[in-house]
């Protein structure tokens, strides 16, 4: 399901088209974000489940009834980070565009 692992980030990214650069910088496709959103892939192994938010994840144990939702909501926090990093971007060019303009105001 992922497109890409790269195991030894720590930094997690959520991009705004829905892919995601997670703790082992994965790259995901919004659907598959969706999907664990809902309880329906595991958080920490990526294995889809017959059912969602099973007690435990067969393949590697995690606890994904009790915990997914606060990791989930964790791991969000990296959307708005981006957003945030967007955001900045454009403050910083409209910042730009006002000290041009009071540049040329001067001429
Ligand atoms: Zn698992």
């Amino acid at each position: 399901m992922p497109i890409e692992i790269d195991i030894g980030h720590s930094e997690v990214i959520y991009l705004p088209d829905g892919r995601v650069h997670g703790a082992a910088k994965l790259v995901l496709h919004a659907d598959d974000v969706d999907r664990m959103r809902a309880g329906f892939v595991c958080m920490k192994c990526l294995e889809p489940f017959e059912r969602s938010w099973p007690e435990r994840c067969h393949v590697c144990g995690f606890y994904v009834r009790r915990e997914q939702a606060a990791y989930f909501a964790r791991e969000y926090g990296g959307i708005e980070r981006v957003y945030r990093g967007f955001d900045l971007e454009e403050e910083r060019e409209r910042v730009h565009e006002e000290a041009a303009k009071a540049e040329e105001g001067k001429r």
